[in-house]
């Protein structure tokens, strides 16, 4: 049968052919949109994207195959994803997914006889501190128990879909803590904080003009160095360091990017920043934009946040007519354009580099580096890329200064952060805090100690990638330099914590199943090492490890170290690494009594 396109489809395919400057980057939009539209990606639609953005049959089905929410089959009407990564793990993730399957009663990413529901085990999704979560769709729905997954599914049997999870409930509280220092989390709560008029009404756009009409580019790059800001996306190298290397003789276009490719397990801050507060980030982008002299700018956002490229759609529609974007922007003489761009399910596109080769529609490969791409960048032109809440943070310092803003955390380490705290907590949530605030304060007094009076076993303090940290260890304080002392990192902000009752060989197990299926497969240690070590990590978990194995996965994961292209095969081993030589006896007992000593302990909690 004929390929069958609606007509606000095929419109919507012409906007994006125009988007970019080069066809190929309208490739992912327009096949996830199409899969949208049609279920799945035929090989009809292939020959027919491939006419549309002259390429070759191959070269669409290249990109396809490599992104994991793009589908060759058809799925149920209402396709559930399940998340199992850490934070989810831990309370209960795993149930949900055992109901899910035994419920559809087919296997992975399979409709169900009546077409109704297919289900699918997914990596984190952006909702780490409203675990155990899913989406339905684009739907999220978060905390949710087994009798209440049970009402959802039978409601969309019905016909009558609960509402969703609509705003990023973790980091919306009805009284901040005392503790908290709220700058980019200020305008959170306020009515409409997503709108442009609520933001004109709190300092919104203030910085833009102070920007345009008072200060060079020289003079923003040296506020933004005062700051001491570090990228907050987990690599915490100095923001105006990093805009400072851009050429400034140069004839080739210029881009600034926005990385909001959230996916490091652990953290769901940019979700809120994007939703809550969108021009912050429009506005901290221009602000880069003006520093660098680029003129256009992109905000590569994870696919599975559709809702939310929807929310910072409209603030961006909103800030051209208001004349916060376009031509001679505040009368300055300063263009600038923006639009957003979706991901397709690939956390390797976190990378900087990996990311520019899948805005260019490509898979998502890093590339070599040097060049860095503040030189060589996105279509081969200089490009300054950061993190949404690095983007965000930029206003704040040019209305109030780079020194106020380096005054509220500790030398070096400038500013606040959003933590997103998860796990065995009380009180899960995004939390803006000093940078240098005490780890032992963060989970005893802000997210209201460990559940059923429990004790900390461990915690991560940065995301699935870092070492863990242990109970001896919480009085570290948590900026930079003090959790790299700590033999740790600080990483991407997702502090998830684990009670005493937790199984850290089950902890280890899940966060090499993440890898070994992020694993891009380009570089042979990190491709062959992630799987053997989910091999063996998988064996002991079932009780079939043996004693010479302890030894091997360690020795594994450190050949692993510094080996691979890029920091993804580090970010596999680090974690697994620590856990050994910090839980080496729980490795013991798996291998003493054949079984996981703390099953008993984590079916209470989860029926809890
Ligand atoms: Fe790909 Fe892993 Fe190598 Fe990175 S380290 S390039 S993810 S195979």
């Amino acid at each position: 049968m004929a390929l069958q396109l609606s007509p606000e489809l095929q419109w919507h395919f012409q906007h994006l052919k125009k988007r970019y400057p080069v066809l190929r980057s309208a490739l992912i939009p327009m096949l996830l949109f199409a899969q949208d539209e049609l279920g799945y990606i035929s090989d009809d639609l292939i020959t027919y994207l491939a006419e549309e953005l002259n390429l070759r049959r191959v070269q669409v089905e290249e990109t396809v195959s490599y992104y994991s929410m793009l589908r060759r089959q058809p799925a149920g009407k209402y396709h559930l994803q399940i998340c199992t990564n850490v934070s989810c793990q831990l309370l209960g993730g795993c149930e949900i997914l055992e109901h899910v399957r035994q419920r559809c009663g087919v296997p992975a990413k399979t409709p169900t006889s009546d077409g109704l529901f297919s289900w699918e085990e997914v990596e984190c999704i952006g909702a780490c501190t409203g675990a155990p979560a899913l989406q339905v769709n684009y739907d999220y729905y978060e905390k949710l128990t087994v009798p209440d997954l049970e009402q959802l599914m039978q409601q969309l049997r019905d016909g009558k879909q609960r509402a969703p999870v609509a705003a990023a409930s973790g980091a919306l509280r009805d009284a901040r803590h005392p503790a908290e220092v709220p700058v980019i989390s200020a305008r959170f709560g306020l009515p409409n904080s997503a709108s442009i008029d609520t933001y004109l009404q709190h300092d919104g756009y203030e910085a833009l003009r102070k920007a345009l009409t008072q200060m060079t580019p020289e003079q923003i790059i040296e506020e933004v160095k005062r700051s001491n800001l570090r990228g907050r996306g987990g690599a915490g190298f100095p923001a105006g360091m990093k805009w400072s290397f851009v050429p400034k003789d140069t004839s080739k276009p210029k881009y600034v990017i926005a990385n909001a490719d959230e996916s490091e397990p652990g953290t769901c801050k940019d979700r809120p920043l994007m939703e809550l507060d969108p021009h912050q980030l429009i506005e901290g982008m221009l602000i880069a934009g003006r520093a660098v002299g680029a003129h256009r700018g992109f905000i590569y956002i994870r696919g599975e946040y559709r809702y939310v490229m929807q929310i910072v759609d409209r603030a961006i529609a909103e800030a051209y007519e208001r004349g916060y974007l376009g031509k001679d922007i505040l009368g300055s003489g300063f263009d600038f354009d923006l639009c957003t761009h979706t991901g397709a399910g690939a956390y390797e596109c976190g990378e900087e580099s990996a990311l520019m080769e899948s805005l260019e529609g490509k898979r998502g490969y890093p590339r070599i580096r040097p060049p860095f791409p503040a030189v060589v960048g996105l279509y081969g032109c200089p490009t300054v890329i950061n993190n949404v809440e690095t983007l965000s943070s930029v206003p704040a310092i040019i209305l109030k200064g780079g020194e106020w803003y380096a005054g509220l955390g500790t030398p070096k380490n400038g500013g606040t952060r959003l933590f997103c705290i998860s796990g065995h907590i009380n009180c899960p949530g995004i939390y803006e805090l000093p940078l240098g605030f005490p780890l032992r304060r963060m989970i005893e007094e802000v997210a209201g100690g460990i559940r059923g009076g429990k004790k900390v076993k461990a915690v991560i303090p940065g995301g699935s990638s870092v070492p863990v940290l242990t109970s001896d260890q919480l009085d570290t304080p948590m900026d930079f330099d003090s959790v790299a002392k700590a033999g740790s990192m600080l990483g991407s902000g997702g502090v998830m914590v684990m009670d005493e009752d937790t199984c850290m060989v089950e902890v280890a197990q899940r966060i090499m199943h993440f890898y070994a299926h992020e694993s891009c497969g380009w570089c042979i240690p990190c491709r062959e090492g992630t799987a053997w070590l989910r091999k063996m990590l998988d064996r002991f978990h079932d009780g079939g490890g043996r004693q010479e194995d302890i030894k091997l996965i360690h020795e594994l994961a450190q050949n692993m170290l510094g080996k691979t292209f890029c920091p993804l095969g580090d970010a596999a081993a680090m974690p697994t690494i620590s856990i050994v030589d910090k839980f080496r006896d729980e490795f013991e007992a798996h291998l003493r009594t054949g079984e996981c000593p703390f099953a008993r302990a984590a079916t209470a909690a989860v029926a809890r």
